[in-house]
């Protein structure tokens, strides 16, 4: 299935809470989730008792639409999360932490993931002296993530970390937000996911 490609809010409405997906306007009241506060469509007033399939599918599906990642790609991490030594659920969240464009977001370099994405696939982000430019591309300790564009991307850049200024750095990250960079200090833990989420819920959908 490809990338859906409808409003943003709608997806929020749909899992019942604020994904932030849309930067600054999601801390103010023009937030759809806290004007509507029932799924879009047409019967999205009438409360449906969810199954507990129904409840891990939507725990997958918040966790998916969070990190703006396809169904195929999320099946990987996940199937490569079980293959690694360790607790499955952590190692699903370390995998999409671990993503450029997370590293990009989570240093407060752009205003949503969406964004971050963007400044990464449009070869604004260089790893440890090197462009790249794939979201996906993992982190690992020691790496050092650093903007590296021209006058106009930076300012630009600049004035996203001005506005992401009270969003909450995570511990494994040092950022600089003078110099643009940011090093990853050690592997992101559990604790550093910034959003609520049982994890097990997704990990027992995909042993089904
Ligand atoms: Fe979600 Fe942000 Fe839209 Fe609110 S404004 S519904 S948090 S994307």
């Amino acid at each position: 299935m490809g990338r859906d490609l409808g409003p943003d809010c709608r997806l929020c409405r749909r899992e019942g809470e604020k994904l932030f997906l849309k930067g600054a306007r999601c801390y103010t009241h023009k937030c759809a989730v806290a004007r509507r506060e029932y799924a879009p469509g047409q019967h999205g007033l009438k409360k449906a008792k969810l199954s507990n399939f129904g409840i891990q599918l939507r725990e997958k599906q918040k966790v998916k639409r969070i990190y703006s990642v396809l169904e195929r790609q999320f099946r990987n991490y996940f199937l490569k999360a079980a293959g690694t030594k360790g607790v499955t659920g952590h190692i699903l969240l370390q995998f999409l932490e671990r993503r450029l464009d997370s590293v990009v977001f989570n240093a407060g370099f752009a205003k949503s993931r969406t964004d971050a994405r963007q400044v990464v696939s449009h070869n604004h982000v260089s790893v440890n002296g090197r462009r790249v430019n794939i979201p996906s591309y993992l982190v690992k300790p020691n790496d050092a993530v650093e903007i590296k564009t021209d006058a106009r991307t930076t300012n630009a850049i600049k004035s996203n970390v001005e506005i992401t200024k009270e969003r909450k750095v995570p511990a494994w990250l040092n950022v600089d937000t003078v110099n643009l960079k940011a090093n990853v200090v050690r592997m992101p833990m559990r604790e550093d996911v910034g959003f609520t989420v049982n994890e097990q819920l997704i990990v027992e959908l995909y042993s089904r």
